[in-house]
């Protein structure tokens, strides 16, 4: 029997997205908008049309927030977040299988590692923005920030095409799990994605190879079936 590995057509390298695809929802969202401070919905709206980059509306949205909330605003997520069923075993899949898993995600540390902690993945496989409690109010900072080679240059905060090129597309076969927004650059640029909400709508407007999921557990079926078959 072939390993499901050898189905595909070079060695699989995921990427996976953190809020609202690892977790049920997205967490910047939920603790802006549960801590309401005036001014982050227009933000918000900005960011989606396009007109304000994730970097920038970000960086803005959390500024609203001062730095005397953090243990509120951590507790709030590390409470409320829920993982997606079947994560653990996506995992297991990837590591039974030495299949590269990073995590690519647009969220911040503060939550993003007390909420990865009970999965044991690597340090250096999770990117994600960074924190700053020190000033007056909450500050993002940004450790991985695009490449000369990002169309988005500099718009995007943490680059996932930045991580996904320093796996050339003719050595590997590159998938992306994702839900909105920050996945959109990724999703042109791998050779799979595995998609939920936004992300579904706008691969299936630029025709990208997709399969929509609902829990982790779709994926690791179809990754045992070597992905989207002609
Ligand atoms: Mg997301
Ligand atoms: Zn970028």
């Amino acid at each position: 029997m072939s390993s499901p590995t050898s189905l595909f057509p070079r060695p699989p390298v995921l990427f996976c997205d953190f809020d609202g695809t690892i977790t049920m929802n997205d967490n910047i969202v939920a603790v802006i908008k549960h801590f309401n401070p005036p001014g982050w919905e227009t933000i918000a709206q900005a960011i989606y049309d396009d007109k304000k980059s994730v970097k920038q509306g970000v960086g803005e949205m959390f500024a609203l927030l001062p730095s005397s909330m953090k243990e509120e605003v951590s507790n709030y997520i590390l409470t409320n977040a829920g993982i997606r069923d079947g994560f653990a075993e996506l995992l297991a899949w990837c590591k039974e299988r030495d299949v590269p898993f990073f995590v690519t995600s647009g969220g911040i540390d503060f939550f993003i590692y007390p909420l990865l902690e009970p999965f044991g993945i690597p340090a250096d496989h999770i990117y994600c923005n960074g924190s700053d409690f020190s000033g007056d109010s909450i500050r993002i900072t940004w450790p991985h920030d695009c490449d000369d080679e990002c169309d988005n240059r500099g718009r995007c905060g943490m680059c996932k095409t930045t991580v996904i090129r320093r796996f050339p597309q003719d050595r590997y076969y590159r998938i992306l799990i994702g839900d909105s927004v920050t996945d959109f650059p990724g999703a042109k640029i791998v050779d799979l994605v595995f998609s939920r909400s936004h992300l579904t709508d706008k691969c299936r407007e630029l025709g990208l190879p997709h399969i929509p999921f609902e829990t982790f557990r779709d994926v690791v079926r179809h990754l045992d079936l070597g992905g989207l078959k002609p």
